[in-house]
């Protein structure tokens, strides 16, 4: 159930770099001109759907903000809900939250105490579009766990291998990559 050369090419080229965003000798993975392009989001979430049509999932969870426009739209296909994980002080029910190292300082990502409450069981897909150091999806997994779900898998559209963040994660969850980049 993997794509072909091909079809990962055609992602690939579909996403455009930006050079030094948001600051020098950043390559910044810029996701809107895939969604712009009917063919190459329609192939990603094809792909996707099809994947995780036999994983029986409750939920897919996506980390703020570009995991919302790919998990909101793989949890319709699915025909199941979708959670949002937030930066800190944008949800307003309470909240679960968890810290992460950056380069310099602390972030936090929340998640709401109850948000898989609705069944009993919840096993549920993370989703971002991209993993750099893997701070971010470890600790929303984490997130997920605490609220007492199963995190199934963490998926990301693309992997920058060369930060190896991969490591770590897949010590506490399956980690799938659609492309992974050099
Ligand atoms: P990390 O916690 O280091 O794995 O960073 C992952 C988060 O930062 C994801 O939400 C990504 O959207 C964003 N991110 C990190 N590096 C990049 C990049 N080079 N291009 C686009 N987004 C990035």
């Amino acid at each position: 159930m993997t794509l072909s050369i091909q079809e990962k090419t055609f992602l690939i080229n579909s996403i455009r770099d930006i050079n030094d965003f948001p600051k020098p000798g950043i390559v910044f993975k810029d996701i809107t001109t895939l969604l712009a392009d009917k063919d190459a989001y329609a192939l990603l979430m094809k792909h996707l759907n099809k994947r995780y049509s036999t994983y029986d999932l409750s939920h897919v969870a996506g980390i703020d903000a570009r995991g919302f426009i790919f998990g909101a739209a793989l949890a319709q296909m699915l025909g199941i809900g979708f959670v949002p994980i937030r930066k800190k002080g944008k949800l307003p029910y309470t909240t679960v939250s968890e810290k992460y190292a950056l380069e310099y300082g602390v972030d936090e990502v929340e998640v709401h105490i109850d948000a898989f409450s609705n069944v009993k069981n919840p096993r549920v897909l993370l989703i971002d579009d991209l993993i750099a150091t893997g701070g971010t999806a470890y600790a929303a997994a984490s997130l997920i766990n605490k609220v007492g779900a199963t995190c199934v898998e963490a998926c990301f559209i693309m992997g920058l291998d060369f930060l190896d963040g991969q490591s770590k994660l897949r010590e506490a969850v399956n980690v799938y990559t659609v492309i992974g980049v050099d």
